[in-house]
């Protein structure tokens, strides 16, 4: 099942490989990561650089509609 942050980032824990490259890119370090748990805090700017640089594509942006 996907979790949803600020209703804005989806991520799949299923396609996930806690890689943590997410981790390394995020400006605010607001991303938490351990192999038990993937929290996005909010330090979180919606800035996106996660969800570009995640080979898996387990996190995608919803845009608004
Ligand atoms: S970059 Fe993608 S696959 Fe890697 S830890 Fe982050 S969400 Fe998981
Ligand atoms: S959208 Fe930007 S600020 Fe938010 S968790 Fe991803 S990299 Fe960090």
């Amino acid at each position: 099942m996907k979790q949803l942050f600020f209703d804005k980032i989806a991520y799949d824990r299923q396609v996930c490989d806690f890689c943590g490259t997410c981790v390394g890119v995020c400006p605010q370090d607001a991303i938490e990561l351990t192999e038990a748990d993937f929290t996005i805090t909010e330090r979180c700017t919606l800035c996106k650089n996660c969800v570009r640089v995640c080979p898996l594509r387990a996190l995608e942006f919803i845009d608004e509609r």
